[in-house]
């Protein structure tokens, strides 16, 4: 008997006739001797439709609150899960994340996890219903509703497979497994049937969102192996995993995108010891994670300062680095919420030059304005308009050849 956490996204239980396909599909598991620990999300639009409603409330919606509207989305699908088991003759139970104590820090909208009770699941898997949890939601030590930043439940499914010692942790989605690239943006984009974790945080936190980025970090510290694949189909998905001898790095192992990025600029401040820190620790403070940081030495005593954040925090960024230009006297800020980051990942890349310089032909070729560059040992990534993005997508995809398998030779 295995003990086996599974996964469904909004697409998987987005109305109530996949709802049923779902918890048939979990109870066809089930009588195959196994236990089964179901994690939720809420049906798709329907987080988007409350940070939408929220808007209309509060152009800064307060965190707590928004925190008590987002979690509830993912109630509506784990009641009617468990309700279309128990309709079909078996037993369930859905909880909450409270219910499960999912603990979490208190830093509302991006949550993290502290600790989860283990004890009261197994309580629920031994007497013999499937268990159906809340994804994406926590709660803090004085009870507050969290969540745990958009794409959570994932990330609520291998902490719940950590805490359980579960013996697989399925990821169930609308697509086939993890691609070299999102194969809805690019039909030649090829699935990958093994990556590492290390290769999978990089294109996570690159924007490939087909998996929280926190999930699998937390795989990777646990040791989860990770089955990402299709709701719709039975085919073998993607194994997430250990590095091991028979692998090899590919030399790119993906191109990402990540609309969810937005440019600030501080023009004209004084070119002085501590600028970086007066500007980004307000910025830091208010829990708004800075990525790329560009600073120009002008001629002169002034430079500018360029970085970007996530685009959900800009409004936020904005009225933060508002204050700081006028503390700091910088000539003035100026912002662009529609750009995106198109990023070239591979472990491979280590060792083989030229990477770079194809990837800005390309674009160039394409007639597409590289506004900031970031490179690491293992990426490159480049911001541009975002209406330019899926046409990078393919372009760079195209270029590398990565329809084919190319692993790195020795020529
Ligand atoms: P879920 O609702 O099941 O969590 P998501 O929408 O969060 O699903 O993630 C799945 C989506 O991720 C796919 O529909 C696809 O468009 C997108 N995606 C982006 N990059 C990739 C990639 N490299 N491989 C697979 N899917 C990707
Ligand atoms: N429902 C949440 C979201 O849309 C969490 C998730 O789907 O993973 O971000
Ligand atoms: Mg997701």
């Amino acid at each position: 008997m295995a003990l086996i956490v599974q996964k469904f996204g909004g697409t998987s239980v987005a109305n109530p006739e996949k709802i049923k396909a779902v918890a048939n599909r979990v109870m066809e598991c089930q009588k195959k001797g196994n236990q089964m620990v179901v994690v939720l999300s809420a049906m798709s639009g329907e987080t988007n439709r409350f940070v939408d409603l929220a808007g209309q409330m509060q152009s800064i919606p307060d965190p707590r609150e928004m925190d008590v509207l987002l979690s509830s989305g993912e109630q509506v699908t784990i009641s009617l899960f468990a309700m279309a088991v128990k309709g079909a003759g078996l037993d369930a139970i859905s909880l909450l994340g409270d219910q499960v104590r999912i603990q979490t820090d208190t830093m509302h909208t991006k949550a993290r996890i502290k600790s989860i009770d283990a004890d009261l699941i197994k309580g629920h898997l031994n007497t013999g219903k499937i268990v159906v949890v809340a994804g994406f939601q926590g709660v803090t030590e004085e009870g507050d509703i969290t969540t745990l930043g958009r794409g959570g439940s994932d990330t609520t499914a291998v902490a719940l497979a950590a805490a359980l010692n579960a013996d697989q942790c399925e990821i169930f989605t609308d697509v086939e497994g993890v691609y070299t690239t999102d194969p809805n943006v690019c039909s030649s984009a090829r699935k990958i049937d093994r990556i590492t974790y290390d290769e999978m945080l990089e294109l996570a936190s690159l924007g490939a969102k087909v998996l929280d980025i926190r999930s699998v970090g937390l795989a990777k510290r646990y040791k989860v192996p990770l089955h990402v694949r299709s709701t719709f189909t039975e085919t073998e998905g993607t194994w997430v995993v250990e590095e091991d001898k028979t692998m090899e790095s590919m030399l790119v192992s993906g191109v990402t995108y990540s609309k969810n990025e937005a440019r600030i600029t501080f023009a004209k401040v004084p070119d002085t010891p501590g600028i970086a820190s007066k500007i980004f620790n307000p910025i830091s403070d208010a829990g708004i994670v800075v990525d790329m940081i560009i600073q120009n030495t002008r001629a002169g005593d002034m430079t500018d300062m360029t970085f970007t954040v996530p685009s959900t925090d800009y409004e936020k960024a904005m009225e933060v680095v508002k204050k700081t230009a006028a503390e700091v006297g910088a000539e003035r800020v100026s912002g662009d919420p529609n750009i995106a980051k198109v990023s070239v990942v591979g472990v491979g890349m280590r060792n083989h030059s030229g990477i770079a310089t194809t990837m800005f032909h390309i674009l160039s070729r394409e007639n597409i304005n590289i506004i900031m560059i970031s490179t690491s040992e293992i990426k490159i990534s480049c911001v541009i308009e975002e209406k330019y993005t899926e046409l990078a997508v393919r372009a760079l995809h195209d270029a590398f050849e990565l329809e084919k398998d190319n692993l790195p030779t020795e020529e």
